[in-house]
C-alpha cells in the first residue's frame, strides 16, 4: 500500500518490485509506503498507541532525533535507554533497565549500518509483549550476524530514503510482520484524518529551522550547558510536528533508487575499505561493523581520550572535506533523568566520513591525510577544550 495524504491506495505498479524484494528477504507481510522514515515510524507507532494511552516507546539514546519527535506526536512517551560503549547500539540489558509497566515497543537502530544478533532482545520483546521496531535507515539491504535480512526480526521495520541515508530518492517505507497488525493499519487510516501537507518550499524552510535548531541544542550539550535544552524542545519541539506526515513525492524515483541498491553498497564498502586501510595507524578505533552486515552508512571513527573530535573535524572541514559529527545523546534533550553515561563517553568521541557519490578514491585519499596530519598535530588544535 502507499499512503498518499493521509489515504491509502494501492502500491504503484512501480513499486511492486521492489515491494516484493522487501517482502521476500524479510518474510514480512506488507509494506506501506511513505513520503519520510519518520512518517513510517508515525505510522507504526499510532498502531500501538491506539490501545495505550500513556505508553512509552524505548529508544537508543544515540539516535536520530525524529525518531523522539515522532514518539510524541503519536502521543507516546519516548524513553531512552544506554548503548554499548564500543559501538552506539542498544543493548538487551540497558532496554530491560527502561522497562515499565507502560512499555509498548522498543526501537532498535541498526547504527551507521552496524547491525546486531536481535535473537535475545527479540526473544525478550516477545515474552514482554513489547513491540521491536528495527530502524533500517543506516542498515538497507544489511545483514544481521545470523545471516537474516535486516527488517527480518521486528515486528515492525522503518526505512528511510532520504537525503544522506543509503539510497538517497526520497520516500520512506513500514513493514509490518503480522497480518492483523496490517488489517488494523488499514482501519486506522481509513478512520482517522492527517493534517494538510505543507507545500514543498515551507516544508523546506522548516525543515532548515529544524536543523539549525537541533544543532544548536546539540552544540549546548557538549559544552556541558545542558541547562534549559530538554525545557527548549519541549516548548517548541511540536512547531515541527507538521514535517513529519508526508507523502511520497515521487514513486518512480524510489523504484529507480532501489534498482541500484546492491551496485550502491558495493561502492560503499569500497570506500569504506579504502578510508580503513588508509587510516589504520592514527588515534582512534574505526568502527569496522560494516565488513560483518555488508551496509556502510558513514564510516565511524572513534578517535582516542585527548583528540577532540569537534575540533578535530573542524580542521579537516577547512581543508575541504566534510566529515560528520552530529550524533548525541538523546536524553540530554528529551528526557535528562533517564540517564545514559556509555552513550556520553560514545558520543563525544565521534567522527563520521562519507561514503557516498558525492566522494571519489582521490577525496578520501586527500580527506585522510588531512585527518592523519591534524590528529597528529596535537596539542592546541585537537586536544579536548571543553568537550563531553
Ligand atoms: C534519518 C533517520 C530516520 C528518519 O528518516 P527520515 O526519512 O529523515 O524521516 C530514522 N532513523 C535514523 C537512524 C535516521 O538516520
Amino acid at each position: 500500500m502507499i499512503v498518499i495524504q493521509g489515504q491509502q491506495q494501492p502500491t504503484p505498479p512501480a513499486l511492486e518490485a521492489a515491494e516484493r524484494d522487501v517482502l521476500t528477504h524479510t518474510n514480512g507481510s506488507s509494506v506501506w509506503w511513505c513520503g519520510r522514515g519518520s512518517a513510517a515510524l508515525l505510522l507504526g507507532l499510532r498502531l500501538l498507541a491506539e490501545a495505550n494511552r500513556e505508553g512509552e516507546v524505548i529508544l537508543p539514546t544515540i539516535c536520530c532525533p525524529s525518531l523522539a519527535y515522532t514518539v510524541r506526536l503519536a502521543r507516546l512517551t519516548p524513553r531512552f535507554a544506554d548503548v554499548d560503549p564500543g559501538t552506539g547500539l542498544m543493548t538487551l540489558a540497558a532496554a530491560q533497565e527502561r522497562r515499565t509497566e507502560n512499555t509498548v515497543a522498543v526501537v532498535f537502530i541498526h547504527l551507521y549500518g552496524q547491525t546486531a544478533d536481535l535473537c535475545g532482545l527479540a526473544d525478550w520483546c516477545r515474552t514482554e509483549g513489547v513491540a521491536l521496531i528495527e530502524d533500517a535507515a543506516h542498515a538497507l539491504g544489511g545483514q544481521l550476524a545470523s545471516g537474516a535480512a535486516v527488517g527480518s526480526v521486528g515486528d515492525l521495520t522503518v526505512y528511510s530514503f532520504s537525503r544522506s541515508k543509503i539510497l538517497e530518492c526520497g520516500g520512506g517505507a513500514l513493514l509490518i510482520r503480522c497480518p492483523e497488525q496490517a488489517r488494523a493499519a488499514e482501519e486506522i487510516i481509513s478512520r482517522s484524518a492527517c493534517p494538510a501537507e505543507l507545500d514543498a518550499p515551507a516544508a523546506g524552510q522548516l525543515a532548515r529551522s529544524q536543523r539549525n535548531f537541533q544543532h544548536a541544542m546539540v552544540a549546548l550539550c557538549r559544552l556541558g550547558q545542558q541547562e534549559g535544552v530538554s525545557e527548549a524542545v519541549e516548548r517548541l519541539g511540536g512547531t515541527y510536528d507538521r514535517l513529519y506526515w508526508k507523502s511520497m513525492d515521487d514513486a518512480s524515483a524510489v523504484a529507480a533508487g532501489w534498482k541500484t541498491l546492491s551496485h550502491m553498497l558495493q561502492r560503499r564498502l569500497s570506500k569504506a575499505q579504502q578510508y580503513a586501510s588508509l587510516l589504520r595507524s592514527g588515534p582512534w578505533r574505526i568502527l569496522d561493523g560494516w565488513q560483518q552486515s555488508g551496509v556502510c552508512w558513514r564510516v565511524t571513527l572513534s578517535v582516542d581520550p585527548g583528540v577532540n573530535p569537534v575540533s578535530l573535524s573542524e580542521a579537516v572541514r577547512q581543508d575541504g572535506f566534510h566529515v560528520s559529527n552530529l550524533y548525541w545523546c538523546m536524553n540530554d534533550l528529551f528526557r535528562p533523568q533517564d540517564r545514559c553515561p556509555n552513550g556520553e563517553a560514545f558520543a563525544c568521541r565521534v567522527v563520521n566520513l562519507w561514503v557516498d557519490d558525492t566522494v571519489d578514491a582521490d577525496w578520501i585519499r586527500n580527506c585522510c591525510s588531512s585527518l592523519l596530519r591534524h590528529a597528529r598535530r596535537v596539542p592546541e588544535a585537537v586536544s579536548m577544550v571543553g568537550a563531553c
